[in-house]
């Protein structure tokens, strides 16, 4: 039996004007693209180093390391299609019932789904800035980071088309900050109904999002989240596509 039935959870999302959605890599893995941290996520399977990959230090003094991650990242990407809970979100939106969405990923399949109005809080790879002469190239994609490793010398890493410098995705790295905080807080204070999907809230400071709100919260994850019992916290263990699915049959947009 659910916490929260899916006809119930309709119901807010009906009723609700202006929802926030925060999202996690949980709503990507039903997509194809692993937690990276789950058992079968690329850190384990590849032997990345979750702590290396995406350090700002490490990324300076041996950047194959990362582009070696980019490379298989891409890859296993690029060939992905948003999964029917990115198409809920995408359809809520243009319903004028979505506020907007705060995602952690950098996948962008919120975008893919049709999505407009979307938080990076991690950035993405749809941007990149030449660390030496700070040009920043935008509209980038997953083809375009493949072809241009195919292009580059091995270890693969991508240079400036400008002055060769190294360039680096639009991503947040560890010991940097998130993108748009201040934002995405507005977001969630603002919001009539907040929708946490795909999330376990163990990193800071998206975990801290919730608290930012009186508004009945809806939490959708496989697993343990870290956000206490409310008396407007629902907190839903189940497969996203598989909740959404039955919430779809009840919702009127
Ligand atoms: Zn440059």
């Amino acid at each position: 039996m659910y916490t929260l039935e899916p006809a119930v959870c309709a119901d807010l999302i009906n009723k609700s004007k202006s929802t926030v959605v925060l999202t996690g890599a949980g709503i990507s893995t039903a997509a194809g693209i692993p937690d990276f941290r789950g058992p079968k996520g690329l850190y384990v399977t590849r032997r990345y180093d979750p702590e290396l990959v995406f350090e700002i230090h490490n990324f300076h003094r041996s950047p194959e390391y990362f582009y070696e991650f980019t490379s298989d990242f891409a890859s296993a990407v690029k060939d992905i299609d948003p999964t029917f809970t990115h198409g809920f979100l995408a359809r809520q939106e243009r319903a004028g019932l979505l506020a907007g969405i705060i995602t952690q990923n950098i996948d962008i399949l919120h975008q893919l789904a049709g999505s407009s109005n979307v938080l990076e809080l991690h950035g993405s790879y749809r941007s990149a800035t030449c660390q030496s002469c700070r040009t920043q190239l935008s509209e980038l994609n997953y083809d375009w980071w493949i072809d241009s490793m195919r292009d580059s010398t091995r270890p693969p890493i991508v240079h400036c088309p400008t002055c060769g410098g190294l360039l680096k995705p639009d991503i947040v790295f560890f010991g940097e900050s998130v993108n748009g905080y201040d934002r995405a807080e507005a977001m969630v204070s603002g919001c009539d109904l907040l929708l946490v999907l795909g999330s376990s809230l163990n990193v800071t400071p998206a975990s801290l999002l919730p608290y930012s709100t009186s508004a009945a919260t809806v939490v959708v994850n496989r697993g343990a989240v870290m956000l206490p019992p409310g008396p407007q916290r629902f907190f839903v263990d189940e497969d996203l596509d598989v909740y959404f699915r039955k919430v779809a049959e009840h919702v009127t947009f």
